[in-house]
């Protein structure tokens, strides 16, 4: 019988986190404060953000152990599996050897309990009682109301309006782990004030979310933090158990992966299924190619511009250096929720301009195909992000078929998408489209963006 799937035993998990910052030949620049135009401070920060998540944000070293409470933790569903992809393979009649790894076993449905456990604790442990963030699909507000649980933390989410009526159950997901979800625009917070004065109806986005949950925290006194669930470096050093594990798993299946794939919001997925890969070619030689996938309708590798920019449409984090459409580029509704982002991490970011990582956009209606494909050969519901890795998988598999080339693919799924189904059944109802953006709209978005950063 051959083997489906690769599993690690308990003792076998990652017991540091890898930091890759430690092997850039280019280190990413510093992020800056909008108001003095300087390299932040670590004390600055540390009034946003639990004061070990600041160091490890600025740390170089290589490997950060990870607390043996939080190894306890991952192991209510880690390690996760590593799973050939047989039926997927016959399904294209491919010469490739797909391979995925399933962050979708998580209690929440994807990768992103790996980094809000470890932000949990360190809050914790000093001495942080209520902490604040924003979800826009619901993926890291559900994420992050499970780890606080653990540690008895309150949490408030400050949801997307328009996702509360789209997606309830992601929204009883965080109430049934005890968090306070509130749909943002609200009225408590000026940010959330001032919008909705301006306009009673608005159904709220991502920036003013961010806004309201950070003015939240910073309102709500000195035991009070802000949590994020992407883009920062300290949230991509923690998910780099995801390709710690998948290196090991490779490894008992006899196998090297000629291309690792993952989807591309912030960059914390597929950090942590590619970091891993890559110390490899920085420091043994290797040359994997490690791939980002991006929507069309949201192209920052692609198509966007390295420059300093905010993370956040209001304009309030820190400037970071960034392939960014602009902080007002506004994408369209596709269902990918998780991919809506206008910027990629900084530490990405350096390694795309330094040219060690490859970055592909794919429409979104190709992604649902891709999924479906998914679905009917391998059984998972993929959520709609992870369908932008499914897809660049399969056009791999495609091109070695044409090729006639053995070739072996990993791919991250991210998540599963059982409480996305709304999104299939949309699609299924032809009521999906592609969502490509001209040149011009792309400059319009970035030449904004960039007249608000140089005249702050
Ligand atoms: C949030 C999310 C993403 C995108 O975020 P990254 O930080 O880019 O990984 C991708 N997939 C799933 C399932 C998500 O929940």
């Amino acid at each position: 019988m051959r083997t489906k799937k690769y599993m690690l035993s308990e003792s076998q998990m990652p017991t540091a986190w890898y930091n890759i910052v430690a092997d850039m030949p280019n280190k990413p620049q510093p992020p800056l404060d909008p108001k003095t135009g300087k390299p932040i401070t670590e004390e600055a920060m540390c009034r946003i953000f639990g004061e070990e998540l600041v160091r490890q944000e600025f740390s170089t070293e290589r490997y950060i152990e990870i607390p043996e409470q939080v190894q306890e933790l991952y192991k209510i569903w880690r390690p996760t599996p590593v799973v050939r992809a047989y039926n997927l393979e016959r399904a294209l009649d491919t010469p490739a050897k797909i391979y995925f790894k399933n962050e979708g076993t998580s209690p929440a449905g994807s990768h992103k309990p790996n980094t809000a456990i470890p932000q949990a604790y360190y809050n914790a442990k000093q001495g942080i009682k209520y902490l604040a963030t924003e979800t826009g699909g619901g993926q890291w507000g559900s994420a992050m109301a499970l780890a606080c649980q653990y540690f008895n933390l309150d949490l408030r989410v400050y949801m997307v309006k328009v996702s509360c009526q789209q997606k309830p159950y992601r929204k009883l997901l965080m109430n049934a782990w005890g968090a306070n979800v509130i749909p943002s625009p609200s009225d408590t917070t000026k940010a959330g004030r001032d919008v909705l004065a301006a306009d009673p109806e608005c159904a709220g986005n991502l920036g003013i979310a961010i806004s309201e949950a950070v003015e939240s925290a910073l309102a709500h006194g000195e035991d009070t933090r802000y949590c994020l669930g992407s883009v920062m470096n300290h949230v991509l050093l923690h998910q780099t158990v995801i390709g710690e594990e998948a290196l090991r798993q490779m490894e008992m299946a006899g196998d090297e992966p000629d291309v690792v794939i993952g989807c591309f919001g912030g960059g914390s997925n597929f950090a942590g299924i590619g970091f891993p890969f890559l110390r490899r070619n920085l420091t043994e030689g290797k040359k994997t190619r490690v791939v980002a996938v991006e929507p069309e309708s949201c192209p920052k590798l692609t198509r966007g511009e390295f420059f300093y920019d905010y993370g956040d449409t209001a304009g309030m984090t820190p400037m970071m250096p960034m392939y960014t459409l602009g902080h007002k580029f506004q994408p369209t509704a596709i269902h990918a929720g998780g991919l809506r982002y206008h910027g990629a991490g900084s530490i990405v970011s350096q390694l795309y301009k330094d040219g060690l990582i490859e970055a592909v956009a794919v429409p979104q209606l190709e992604t649902f195909a891709a999924g479906m494909l998914f679905a009917n050969s391998e059984g998972i519901i993929p959520a709609p992000e992870s369908t932008h890795a499914i897809a660049v998988a399969v056009r791999e598999a495609q091109r070695a078929k044409e090729e006639g080339v053995q070739k072996t693919i990993l791919f991250n799924l991210s998540g599963n998408g059982m409480i996305d189904l709304y999104a299939y059944e949309q699609y299924f109802a032809g009521k999906l489209q592609d969502g490509s953006l001209s040149d011009e709209e792309i400059r319009q978005a970035i030449e904004n963006s960039k007249l608000r950063v140089n005249n702050r």
